[in-house]
């Protein structure tokens, strides 16, 4: 059984239809991308399955069990975090506290938990550590990014979406954020992520979709879709 699937998955904004039936699964322990240019509706994706724009039709599977009806608070206790796009940290809190706010989904955590996950992911973002009383308003971009990743693994999710999470960062950083997000999966979770660098994306990922004005056009092995002609010319600049 998928750890997630989505069946004919529709969605709209008032008259807009993002979505025009999308399916697609998520094996457990993989990496998968979506890949497609601005408007294709990636976002959409990931908000109709975390719940935060209602689908309105189709069927979204998670371990099996329905959660198309299910409100977003639901769903992510079941085990899907979602980190947005534009990082949405807390410019007033410190790091730390920025990263404990990501377990409050989570019930009865105690005092002891909260730490041990804090300085687990401290072991997976060095840099937070050394920032950890900083507020989150003096962060570079890339600790803001790197800092809503830490914040939606304490969810401890079964499934982690990110939504572009490479956007407005720096090569060397986004190097980085990639070699953290193999070192996350390696560690047990599985990874949905949307992102307009598709030979990044492709590089780590095991397989991928493309999306192109709300369906899904190609999919396939990331090795399949780096050498698909179509995908090369539009998402791969080419080459
Ligand atoms: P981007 O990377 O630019 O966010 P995307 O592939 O993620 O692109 P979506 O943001 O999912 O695309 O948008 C899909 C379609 O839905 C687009 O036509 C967009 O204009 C429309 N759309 C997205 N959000 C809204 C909204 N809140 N209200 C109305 N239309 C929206």
């Amino acid at each position: 059984m998928p750890l997630l699937e989505l069946r004919n998955v529709t969605s709209h904004y008032g008259n807009v239809q993002a979505l025009k039936g999308i399916s697609l699964t998520v094996e457990k322990g993989e990496i998968i991308t979506l890949l497609g240019s601005n408007g294709a509706g990636k976002s959409t994706t990931l908000r109709t399955i975390s719940g935060l724009v209602p689908g309105s039709g189709g069927e979204i599977l998670f371990e099996g069990r329905p959660i198309h009806n299910l409100p977003a608070e639901d769903i992510v206790r079941l085990g899907i975090a979602h980190v947005p796009e534009g990082r949405r940290i807390f410019p007033g809190l410190t790091v730390t506290e920025n990263i404990m706010l990501g377990a409050s989904n989570r019930k009865h955590v105690s005092k002891a938990e909260l730490r041990a996950g804090v300085d687990e992911m401290f072991a997976i973002f060095p840099d937070l550590q050394r920032l950890s009383k900083a507020l989150g308003w003096s962060l570079s971009g890339g600790q803001q990014q790197m800092l809503a990743v830490a914040r939606g693994l304490m969810a401890r999710p079964a499934l982690l979406m990110l939504d572009e999470p490479s956007l407005g960062l720096a090569p060397i950083i986004v190097q980085q954020l990639f070699s953290v997000i193999r070192d996350i999966r390696s560690r047990g979770t599985t990874i949905l992520l949307v992102e307009q660098n598709a030979n990044m994306a492709l590089a780590v990922a095991d397989r991928g979709y493309v999306l192109e004005t709300g369906t899904l056009t190609v999919s396939g092995r990331a090795s399949e879709l780096l050498s698909n002609e179509e995908v090369r010319a539009a998402y791969l600049g080419g080459r």
